[in-house]
């Protein structure tokens, strides 16, 4: 649900401002009804919102899957001017966004959308959706610091979730090993500084699931519309 000044403003009737003098006025209504009050929630998938009488164009909702390459921005602009994910839709004319974030330097797969409840509940912590991650760390982690990341562990006073980790491979000769691990919290730089906390610094960080959304035989950089059925089991 959304602020109805809001759903206006996006739909790119007006600013969100001269919306809530709209609303004010007597002018907006909701599923039929003269709405006044600001802030009303309203749904931009079941509500219907006119504005003098004039049904407001509502952007259908969109559902993509980008496997995000290294060195992109996981927003829709840069202050800097350096690429962000939304570059990979120029031809998309709805205003998507990226779910949630990956690092700059972190690849793999991100979902987009225009659905700001489906974002919302895509990453809203009680609904435990889980993403799993290859990480390349430093050296060879113990079976106890192993344990440490399943069972959680202190980051900045918060203790962690407990997660799904499994070492899957070490190289002697770079000094590295591959762990898969799955989360379902979403804090800041949350994998590099769970391996940081244990003294295995990441070197390398993809995500290749969320949820049960795989990049299959996605190249980075390469996208694709979700099916229908995909969103659905994500909902
Ligand atoms: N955890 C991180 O540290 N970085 C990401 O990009 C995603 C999860």
């Amino acid at each position: 649900m959304e602020r109805l000044q809001k759903v206006i403003a996006n739909a790119g009737v007006t600013s969100r401002r001269k919306a809530e003098n709209l609303i004010e006025e007597g002018r907006v209504k909701v599923n039929g009804e003269v709405v006044r009050e600001l802030g009303t929630k309203v749904s931009t998938r079941k509500d219907t919102v006119q504005v003098d009488d004039i049904l407001i164009d509502k952007e259908e909702p969109v559902y993509y899957m980008l496997y995000k390459p290294k060195q992109v921005i996981s927003a829709v602009s840069d202050d800097k001017d350096r690429k962000v994910v939304t570059d990979y839709f120029e031809e998309v004319k709805e205003r998507i966004f990226p779910i949630g974030r990956l690092d700059y330097d972190t690849s793999g797969l991100l979902l987009l959308t225009n659905d700001g409840e489906f974002a919302n509940m895509m990453m809203h912590p009680k609904n435990k959706v889980y993403k799993t991650y290859i990480a390349k760390v430093e050296g060879k982690p113990t079976k106890e610091e192993i344990e440490a990341l399943k069972r959680g562990l202190e980051i900045e006073g918060i203790k962690t979730a407990p997660a799904k980790v499994r070492l899957k491979s070490t190289t002697k000769q770079t000094n590295s090993s591959i762990v898969e691990i799955s989360i379902h919290e979403g804090r800041n730089h949350q994998v590099r500084k769970m391996f940081e906390a244990i003294g295995h610094p990441v070197k390398k960080l993809k995500r290749e699931k969320y949820d049960q959304l795989t990049l299959g035989n996605l190249k980075p950089g390469e996208k694709r519309e979700l099916k229908p059925i995909e969103v659905k089991k994500l909902k």
